[in-house]
């Protein structure tokens, strides 16, 4: 399932010294761990972002570039569900299983 306070547009984060997991609703590229405060990069260590915190649905955003995830974020922070279900059908989803433990 996806980590507690995870909220549309945040991306799943995982450190990669003590293997925490935590939605990251910033835009920079280095994210500080909140368990171990370790920086992480977060493009190499994101596990997707979140689509849906009801239905614990992430987006795969592995391939996309820091612009676009920039973009997407905000549209998931501001849109509604017609928005979300969009992005769904245009983005290819995971579930909560693989965005978080
Ligand atoms: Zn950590």
């Amino acid at each position: 399932m996806l980590p507690e306070h995870s909220k549309p547009g945040d991306t799943i984060v995982q450190c990669n010294d003590c293997g925490h997991l935590w939605p990251y609703s910033g835009s920079n590229e280095l994210a500080v761990c909140p368990k171990c405060g370790l920086n992480t990069r977060v493009m190499a260590n994101q596990r997707g972002m979140v689509l849906s915190s009801d239905e614990r649905t992430c987006i795969e955003i592995d391939q996309y570039s820091q612009t676009v995830r920039r973009a997407l974020s905000l549209g998931l922070k501001q849109g509604d569900r017609d928005y979300r279900k969009g992005i769904a059908d245009a983005f290819p989803t995971k579930g909560g299983e693989y965005c978080g433990i």
